[in-house]
Protein backbone atom coordinates (compact mmCIF):
# COMPACT_ATOMS: atom_id res chain seq x y z
CA UNK A 1 0.00 0.00 0.00
CA UNK A 2 1.42 3.43 -0.86
CA UNK A 3 1.95 6.21 1.51
CA UNK A 4 -0.72 8.99 2.29
CA UNK A 5 -0.67 12.20 0.11
CA UNK A 6 -0.73 14.32 3.42
CA UNK A 7 -1.18 17.15 1.09
CA UNK A 8 -4.38 16.19 0.01
CA UNK A 9 -5.22 16.28 3.62
CA UNK A 10 -7.73 18.46 5.51
CA UNK A 11 -6.32 20.77 8.33
CA UNK A 12 -7.74 18.55 11.00
CA UNK A 13 -6.25 15.01 9.10
CA UNK A 14 -2.81 16.92 9.63
CA UNK A 15 -3.01 16.99 12.80
CA UNK A 16 -4.32 13.97 13.22
CA UNK A 17 -2.03 12.64 10.84
CA UNK A 18 1.28 14.08 12.87
CA UNK A 19 0.08 13.06 16.12
CA UNK A 20 -0.12 8.95 14.39
CA UNK A 21 3.24 9.65 13.28
CA UNK A 22 4.46 10.99 16.81
CA UNK A 23 2.99 7.86 18.55
CA UNK A 24 5.57 5.56 20.43
CA UNK A 25 5.38 1.55 19.45
CA UNK A 26 3.55 -0.78 20.64
CA UNK A 27 5.98 -3.47 22.65
CA UNK A 28 3.82 -6.75 24.22
CA UNK A 29 4.96 -7.83 27.36
CA UNK A 30 3.48 -10.98 27.38
CA UNK A 31 4.25 -11.88 23.81
CA UNK A 32 4.66 -15.45 24.52
CA UNK A 33 0.69 -15.45 24.48
CA UNK A 34 0.75 -14.17 21.92
CA UNK A 35 2.08 -16.31 19.25
CA UNK A 36 0.16 -19.27 20.85
CA UNK A 37 -3.13 -17.59 19.97
CA UNK A 38 -1.62 -16.72 16.11
CA UNK A 39 -0.14 -20.46 16.25
CA UNK A 40 -3.63 -21.09 17.03
CA UNK A 41 -5.13 -18.55 14.17
CA UNK A 42 -2.53 -20.65 11.52
CA UNK A 43 -3.58 -24.12 11.90
CA UNK A 44 -7.01 -23.04 11.61
CA UNK A 45 -6.75 -21.26 8.68
CA UNK A 46 -4.91 -24.12 6.97
CA UNK A 47 -7.81 -25.83 8.14
CA UNK A 48 -10.27 -23.78 6.07
CA UNK A 49 -12.88 -23.90 9.14
CA UNK A 50 -14.46 -20.35 8.55
CA UNK A 51 -15.61 -20.77 12.43
CA UNK A 52 -12.83 -21.90 13.84
CA UNK A 53 -10.90 -18.77 11.89
CA UNK A 54 -13.42 -16.54 13.54
CA UNK A 55 -13.15 -17.63 16.60
CA UNK A 56 -9.26 -17.86 16.61
CA UNK A 57 -9.04 -14.14 15.08
CA UNK A 58 -11.64 -13.07 18.42
CA UNK A 59 -8.94 -14.56 20.86
CA UNK A 60 -6.11 -12.99 19.47
CA UNK A 61 -7.84 -9.49 19.27
CA UNK A 62 -8.96 -9.79 22.84
CA UNK A 63 -5.79 -10.93 24.29
CA UNK A 64 -4.20 -7.77 22.37
CA UNK A 65 -6.84 -5.55 23.52
CA UNK A 66 -6.42 -7.24 27.21
CA UNK A 67 -2.96 -6.60 27.47
CA UNK A 68 -2.84 -3.07 26.19
CA UNK A 69 -6.37 -2.53 28.30
CA UNK A 70 -8.85 -1.26 26.49
CA UNK A 71 -11.77 -2.49 25.12
CA UNK A 72 -12.16 -5.31 22.38
CA UNK A 73 -13.77 -5.36 19.03
CA UNK A 74 -15.87 -7.84 17.12
CA UNK A 75 -14.33 -9.31 14.44
CA UNK A 76 -16.66 -10.95 11.18
CA UNK A 77 -14.58 -13.40 9.54
CA UNK A 78 -16.34 -13.94 6.10
CA UNK A 79 -15.81 -16.61 3.02
CA UNK A 80 -14.52 -14.43 0.00
CA UNK A 81 -13.64 -11.44 -0.95
CA UNK A 82 -15.55 -8.96 -2.27
CA UNK A 83 -14.03 -7.22 -5.37
CA UNK A 84 -14.69 -4.99 -8.77
CA UNK A 85 -12.33 -4.97 -11.85
CA UNK A 86 -8.93 -3.54 -9.88
CA UNK A 87 -8.94 -4.35 -6.86
CA UNK A 88 -10.88 -6.74 -3.68
CA UNK A 89 -11.37 -5.88 -0.26
CA UNK A 90 -9.35 -8.04 2.40
CA UNK A 91 -10.75 -6.56 5.49
CA UNK A 92 -13.08 -3.66 6.71
CA UNK A 93 -13.10 -1.71 10.14
CA UNK A 94 -16.43 -0.06 11.38
CA UNK A 95 -16.01 2.77 14.68
CA UNK A 96 -18.15 3.22 16.86
CA UNK A 97 -20.54 5.71 15.71
CA UNK A 98 -24.42 6.82 16.18
CA UNK A 99 -25.91 3.73 14.85
CA UNK A 100 -22.87 1.16 16.53
CA UNK A 101 -22.14 0.77 20.40
CA UNK A 102 -19.38 -1.75 19.33
CA UNK A 103 -16.52 -1.01 16.97
CA UNK A 104 -16.32 -4.43 13.91
CA UNK A 105 -13.70 -6.00 12.24
CA UNK A 106 -14.78 -7.52 8.89
CA UNK A 107 -12.24 -10.02 7.13
CA UNK A 108 -12.60 -12.37 4.27
CA UNK A 109 -10.47 -15.55 3.95
CA UNK A 110 -10.69 -16.42 0.50
CA UNK A 111 -9.64 -14.46 -2.36
CA UNK A 112 -12.22 -13.05 -4.74
CA UNK A 113 -11.48 -15.45 -8.17
CA UNK A 114 -9.54 -18.36 -7.16
CA UNK A 115 -11.78 -18.23 -4.04
CA UNK A 116 -8.53 -20.00 -2.23
CA UNK A 117 -7.61 -19.44 1.14
CA UNK A 118 -5.80 -16.70 1.92
CA UNK A 119 -1.61 -17.02 2.62
CA UNK A 120 -1.49 -16.56 6.49
CA UNK A 121 0.50 -13.89 6.77
CA UNK A 122 -1.56 -11.68 4.63
CA UNK A 123 -4.40 -12.69 6.68
CA UNK A 124 -2.58 -11.75 9.52
CA UNK A 125 -1.68 -8.77 8.15
CA UNK A 126 -5.13 -7.65 7.48
CA UNK A 127 -6.49 -8.80 11.13
CA UNK A 128 -3.49 -6.17 12.24
CA UNK A 129 -4.20 -3.71 10.06
CA UNK A 130 -7.81 -3.30 11.15
CA UNK A 131 -6.51 -3.68 14.82
CA UNK A 132 -4.72 -0.70 14.13
CA UNK A 133 -7.69 1.11 13.00
CA UNK A 134 -8.99 0.18 16.76
CA UNK A 135 -6.29 1.82 18.18
CA UNK A 136 -6.35 4.86 16.34
CA UNK A 137 -9.98 5.63 17.94
CA UNK A 138 -9.82 3.60 21.03
CA UNK A 139 -6.52 3.39 22.46
CA UNK A 140 -4.49 6.60 21.00
CA UNK A 141 -8.02 8.21 21.07
CA UNK A 142 -7.31 10.19 17.49
CA UNK A 143 -10.14 12.02 16.46
CA UNK A 144 -9.78 9.74 12.79
CA UNK A 145 -7.88 6.83 11.56
CA UNK A 146 -5.53 7.36 8.57
CA UNK A 147 -3.53 5.35 6.88
CA UNK A 148 -0.02 7.19 7.69
CA UNK A 149 3.77 6.67 7.82
CA UNK A 150 3.00 5.98 11.91
CA UNK A 151 -0.06 4.12 11.02
CA UNK A 152 1.93 1.35 8.75
CA UNK A 153 4.89 1.35 11.39
CA UNK A 154 2.90 0.28 14.32
CA UNK A 155 0.98 -2.51 11.74
CA UNK A 156 4.50 -3.67 10.79
CA UNK A 157 6.14 -4.07 14.40
CA UNK A 158 2.93 -5.07 15.32
CA UNK A 159 3.23 -8.45 12.89
CA UNK A 160 7.03 -8.76 13.47
CA UNK A 161 6.33 -9.43 17.33
CA UNK A 162 3.54 -11.77 16.39
CA UNK A 163 5.01 -14.20 13.94
CA UNK A 164 8.58 -13.68 16.03
ZN1 LIG B 1 -7.08 0.69 6.52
Amino acid sequence: MAYPHYNRFTQMQRKVASKSDSLPPIRFTKLTELQQLVAELQEQLSLENLEFVERSSQHLIDAICSQLKFASTRVHVLERRPHDDYSELHGLYEPVDETRARARIYVWMRTAKRQQVVAFKAYLRTVIHELCHHLDYEYYRLDDSLHTKGFFQREATIVKQLIG
